[in-house]
């Protein structure tokens, strides 16, 4: 799949509202001073995502924890910048990534084939 940088349709800020209504509901942090908390958290599901994988365990296991991992970056970024459309953010994010030369930033020591 080649990326193109044209994405019609995201639901990050539709995600948003959910998760935040979610944080509300069951009575989770939900103040500006809890976002390092649920940073640490999004680390943490991270942390289990990888031992998932590394225990061979079902996609089905590796996938809930990487949506606990969107969870808390979504529910992280609303409080910490709450204007914000993170649907935008990606658009742009995705554009300029585009942009970058091949293998940028991930410490490839080869040369572009
Ligand atoms: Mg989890």
């Amino acid at each position: 799949m080649k990326a193109t940088g044209s994405v019609s349709e995201l639901h990050l800020e539709e995600m948003k509202k959910e998760i935040e209504a979610l944080a509300i509901a069951k009575g989770f942090y939900n103040k500006p001073e809890d976002i390092p908390k649920k940073l640490l958290f999004a680390f943490i599901e991270l942390g289990e995502a990888s031992d998932a994988w590394k225990k061979g365990l079902p996609e089905e296991k590796i996938a809930e924890e990487l949506i606990d991992v969107l969870f808390y970056v979504l529910d992280a970024s609303r409080l910490a910048c709450p204007t914000m459309n993170m649907d935008e953010v990606f658009r742009k994010k995705l554009e300029k990534s585009l942009g970058r030369p091949f293998q940028y930033g991930e410490g490839h020591r080869g040369k572009q084939p």
